[in-house]
């Protein structure tokens, strides 16, 4: 049984926040062998409540245990073996080089914590959303307070036990609660806050953060599309597509929001996508144990009035009690309708065509900038084209969601999809300020840069100029 979240009282929170600035003020997260250490409980926290993660995602979202493990425990758990393996290059002051004009002396960049980290997370990925960067903070040095989604009240509930278990509250600690909670600690003073949500909280979270300087990584959403070109391979394009949509029932931030079709090649990928949706999860969704639920009531009410009886050609199934909404296909959709105006994020796929890709660009840059961006072509300038003439968070071509499942490439949004990038090595960077130092020695000393000038300005100029590189 879920324990109701209660939200936590201005007072409780700034007693959390207070003690862990006293913790991090004693310095005892900042060796790098207290790092390890830290990331390594963590890991044997989560492998000590795995059973009990999958089951709260499963209660939260019915995601099977498969899904469950690869999108979120299992995707933590290597980006900690990452960090367990890398952190003690990462932390390393890099060596910059230092001019001839101010020698003798080095000057490096010192990767240093920022302190006291918040990171608020939401519901899609409950797990993965608030572990992923913890990594990173914890791997950076930083002490940190998560804030789970409250929709999510099963795996919010577990991870508040498995951290509460595991850590010294002055390190890491669990705040669960709701839009009070998060309030009440946004309008604490944090040395870096990390958002993951939607666009319209990420402003919330931006302007609280203003009023402390607070740095911030804003992770968000919006409509990701997806342009097909007339040049493809048929059955995977669409595979990928299915894949890439249908995954947690749609309700993954860079989930394919819509589809932008060469017209030439639009009967024939309508026909492989229906194809393939039966395929992954049979005539009928509702029986199959890899197929997710919407995440309450008030989404599938949401979901469900962006259903246009008219326009679906697949799916359309709803069942409140059960929050579940078939995989969906809806044609001669425009700009006009209520699907194209607001992020889906649910089962719900709306096809738009094109004749040039000209068409499809425009489409694109009409809207506010991107999360992901997808291209489904075999056309090198056409992928060309549409890389150069669109700003989006990232591309995928010829593939939906990998992108982000490649630790070398950050991962981030644009514009109103976000600021700030993370995964891997860049998950550190982002909680560590980047310390610029320069250490000199008493061995040399130029005199010339000292009053009174006199006429030292006719010397200086060259010096500046071959000197100072
Ligand atoms: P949300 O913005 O409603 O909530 C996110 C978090 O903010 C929750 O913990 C919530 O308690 C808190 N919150 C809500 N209202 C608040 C307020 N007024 N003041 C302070 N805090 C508040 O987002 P959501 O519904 O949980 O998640 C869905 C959105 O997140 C979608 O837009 C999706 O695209 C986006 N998302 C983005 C990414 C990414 O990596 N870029 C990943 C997952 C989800």
């Amino acid at each position: 049984m879920a324990t109701a979240i209660v939200e936590k009282s201005p007072s409780i929170v700034i007693s959390i926040v207070s003690e862990q600035r006293t913790h991090f003020n004693s310095g005892k997260t900042k060796s790098v062998n207290s790092r390890i250490k830290q990331l390594k409980q963590l890991k044997q926290a989560i492998l000590a409540y795995e059973s009990r993660i999958l089951e709260a995602l499963y209660k939260d979202l019915r995601k099977s245990e498969t899904e469950g493990y690869l999108t979120e425990v299992g995707f933590v758990l290597n980006d900690l073996e990452e960090a367990l393996t890398k952190v003690k290059r990462w932390v390393k002051p890099k060596q910059v080089a230092t001019p001839l004009f101010h020698q003798k002396g080095a000057s490096y960049i010192q990767p240093d914590p920022y302190g006291v980290t918040l990171i608020i997370g939401p519901w899609n990925y409950p797990f993965q959303l608030l572990m992923a960067p913890l990594v990173g903070a914890i791997a950076a040095g930083n002490t940190c307070i998560l804030k789970p989604s409250e929709y999510s009240v099963h795996t919010s509930n577990v991870v508040g036990e498995m951290i509460a278990e595991y850590f010294d509250a002055g390190f890491l600690t669990v705040v669960e609660g709701g839009v009070e909670s998060s309030k009440n600690l946004l309008a604490e003073k944090f040395d870096y806050i990390f958002f993951t949500g939607s666009t319209q909280v990420g402003r919330i979270v931006y302007q609280a953060a203003a009023k402390h300087l607070t740095p911030v990584t804003l992770e968000l959403g919006g409509k990701s599309p997806c342009i097909v070109d007339k040049y493809i391979h048929l059955e995977y394009a669409a595979k990928r597509i299915v894949f890439g949509k249908l995954l947690n029932a749609g309700q993954t931030c860079i989930a394919p929001d819509y589809l932008l079709v060469h017209k030439d090649i639009k009967d024939k990928l309508v026909k492989e996508i229906k194809k393939q949706m039966n395929s992954f999860y049979g005539e009928d969704a509702s029986k199959s144990d890899d197929y997710g639920r919407i995440i309450n009531e008030k989404h599938f009410d949401r979901l469900s009035r962006l259903l246009d009886g008219d326009k679906i050609i697949f799916g359309g199934k709803t069942d409140r009690k059960d929050k579940y909404i078939a995989p969906t296909l809806m044609d001669g959709v425009t700009m006009d309708d209520a699907v194209m105006k607001e992020e889906i994020f649910g089962p719900i796929l709306p096809i738009l065509e094109f004749s040039e890709i000209e068409e499809a660009i425009d489409i694109i840059n009409a809207g506010s900038k991107p999360l992901a961006l997808y291209c489904f072509s075999k056309r090198q300038s056409r992928v060309t084209k549409v890389i150069e003439n669109t700003s989006s968070g990232g591309v995928c071509i010829n593939d939906t969601i990998m992108h982000m499942a490649n630790p070398n490439l950050p991962f981030g949004g644009v514009g109103e999809s976000g600021l700030g990038a993370y995964h891997s090595e860049s998950t550190f960077t982002t909680f560590s300020h980047q310390k610029s130092v320069m250490h000199k020695s008493f061995l040399v000393d130029v005199p010339m840069r000292y009053p009174p000038f006199g006429g030292n300005l006719k010397l200086l100029k060259p010096l500046l100029k071959y000197f100072n590189k």
